[in-house]
């Protein structure tokens, strides 16, 4: 096992890979830019270095600084997290070729999860259900562009092979769109990716957002840990996720996570991993893999009683994977709320000094967060501050623990969307479980056109 870690990452992620570390005893170095230098994290940890100033271009994204961090700290292993540097193929790649053991996945197999097309590809070979589209990019020959959409059938979307982060994409409802959509969408993604390529998939109207865990290790075994829905989000930026998905039958679930686990044995899978899938009308269709470990991953901690993060640890410290598949046993049902710094309804960031907290507790209560009473919250990350997870029994149960959890929960001095989570815990379709990726949209236009 390693002796030392560095985690490259900020925020509430950096606290719960060291207490993943410290519980296993090892040490971690912690980085942390010139705006971080008071995280809670940072004073807990056993070394720390400031590899520069706030923008994270000059420090979480700084690959010469984060490599000469681990080198004079003697650290083994990086733990990238999620966000910035975790999916990016070179800098995984610089780490091995620097002599340290990168936590996650081989660099090629993060390139090629990363270029949409080509994981496409990957997942057909292996098996796994995709949304029907285009045979790999779209030809230059809009005669042929033309012959694809009609036969997949519109609404068709056409997306950048190097997307991400829902941006890229467009949505064609007719023929008369479609050529000038497919240039448009060229044009962008050339701009803003570095890659013109385009793919056509048949646009789905109301899915889900079910995703589906898996653990692999460097020896071919591979292990699926159920599903999340994450259907409930604004901008393709999910606020809430729960587990298991509602609705979801173990035949389901067993046919798709064994369609997973084997296109990871398959392709040398290593380490912690999401596939993300499109639900509707039954069907799971792929959209894209996450080659880390993800917000929501507490959520399958809590209902699976696996500790994902200590097993990328074990993974990439060389030990085959502790669990076999029958040991994974789903029991309860648990849910996240992303706790952000901004407008509850506006959505405008709101960072600055948190002048009183009061965390929520009392049984199957869990909160993954950096912040405390002082801390100044920067206004050059990502605005989520915590994470607010609840346990139950039952789908019941964990939302009803929720409730009484949001409203405990007591921020002052800058706002967070609780009053928003709030509302949602209470609304009818919600607490039916189910609903799609648009509702949540759907719901807050409703509101504008009644205020
Ligand atoms: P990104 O990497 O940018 O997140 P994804 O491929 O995961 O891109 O797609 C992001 C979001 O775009 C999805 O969560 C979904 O809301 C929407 N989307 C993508 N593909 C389709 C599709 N074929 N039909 C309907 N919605 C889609």
């Amino acid at each position: 096992m390693f002796e030392k870690i560095l985690i490259a990452n900020r925020g509430e992620i950096a606290l719960r890979i060291q207490r993943a570390c410290r519980e296993m005893g090892i040490k971690t170095v912690v980085v942390h830019s010139e705006a971080d230098r008071e995280a809670k994290y940072v004073k807990l940890a056993d070394e720390s270095v400031c590899i520069g100033p706030a923008p994270s271009t000059k420090s979480y994204l700084n690959v010469p600084a984060l490599i000469a961090a681990a080198e004079v700290t003697d650290a083994q292993a990086i733990h990238p997290g999620y966000g910035f540097l975790s999916e990016n193929a070179d800098f995984a790649e610089r780490v091995e070729q620097s002599g340290f053991v990168f936590i996650g996945p081989r660099p090629d197999t993060i390139r090629m999860m990363g270029d949409k097309v080509s994981a496409k590809h990957a997942m057909i070979e292996a098996g796994v259900p995709c949304v029907p589209g285009s045979d790999g990019a779209l030809p230059e020959d809009p005669a042929e562009i033309v012959k694809i959409a009609k036969k997949i059938g519109y609404p068709v979307i056409i997306k950048a092979s190097g997307g991400g982060g829902g941006r890229g994409m467009r949505v064609v409802h007719s023929e008369g769109a479609l050529i000038s959509s497919v240039q448009m969408t060229r044009t962008e993604a050339g701009a803003a990716f570095g890659n013109p390529t385009v793919y056509m998939e048949k646009f789905l109207e109301l899915p889900r957002h079910i995703e589906i865990q898996i653990l692999a290790d460097e020896y071919g075994n591979a292990i699926y840990l159920g599903e999340r829905d994450c259907s409930m989000q604004r901008r393709h930026q999910k606020i809430i996720e729960e587990a298991p998905a509602p609705g979801i039958t173990d035949k389901q679930r067993q046919k798709i996570g064994e369609a997973c686990a084997e296109a990871c044995r398959r392709i040398g899978y290593r380490g912690a991993g999401t596939f993300e899938f499109l639900y509707e009308n039954g069907e799971f269709y792929f959209i894209e893999m996450n080659t880390r470990v993800q917000v929501e991953h507490p959520v399958t901690e809590m209902i699976t009683g696996v500790d994902i993060v200590q097993e990328q640890i074990r993974i990439a410290a060389g030990e085959k994977l502790r669990y076999k598949q029958k040991d994974i046993v789903l029991s309860g049902h648990a849910m996240e709320c992303r706790i952000n710094a901004e407008d509850p309804f506006t959505f405008v960031p709101s960072p600055g000094k948190i002048e009183s907290y009061h965390p929520a507790g009392g049984p199957g209560i869990r909160i993954d967060s950096h912040i405390y009473q002082g801390y100044t919250v920067p206004s050059h990350y990502d605005s989520m501050v915590g994470k607010l997870i609840a346990y139950g029994d039952t789908r019941e149960q964990a939302m009803a623990r929720m409730r009484v959890a949001l409203s405990e929960m007591a921020i002052s001095g800058i706002k967070t969307n609780i009053p928003l989570h709030q509302e949602l815990f209470l609304d009818a379709a919600f607490q039916r479980g189910g609903t799609s990726i648009h509702y949540l949209e759907h719901r807050l236009q409703q509101k504008k056109g009644e205020a």
